[in-house]
């Protein structure tokens, strides 16, 4: 599944740059005041890393399984296959 990011996040900035597939923005272009997952493009770095590379980096521990965007590993790998 998708990864999202809770109210805890202290808007840091280590985790944008470790996304390999930009999906992390600052909220800024969703209007809203922490850092944000945009689902369509997390793979839960399926493809590219063994381990979410945004988890491994939060300071805070605010980065959780999205309850909204549920995927299999097969439509994780799928997802990756698509962006690249
Ligand atoms: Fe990006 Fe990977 Fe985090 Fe998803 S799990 S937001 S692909 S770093
Ligand atoms: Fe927020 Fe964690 Fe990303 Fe820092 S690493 S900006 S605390 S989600």
């Amino acid at each position: 599944m998708a990864l999202m990011i809770n109210e805890n996040c202290v808007n840091c900035d280590a985790c944008l740059p470790e996304c390999p597939t930009e999906a992390i923005t600052d909220g800024s272009d969703v209007d809203v005041s922490i850092y944000y997952i945009h689902s369509k493009y997390c793979t839960e770095c399926v493809g590219y890393h063994d381990d979410p590379q945004c988890v491994i980096v939060c300071p805070v521990d605010c980065i959780i399984p999205d309850p909204d965007n549920v995927e299999s590993q097969e439509e994780l790998q799928a997802k990756y296959e698509t962006l690249n």
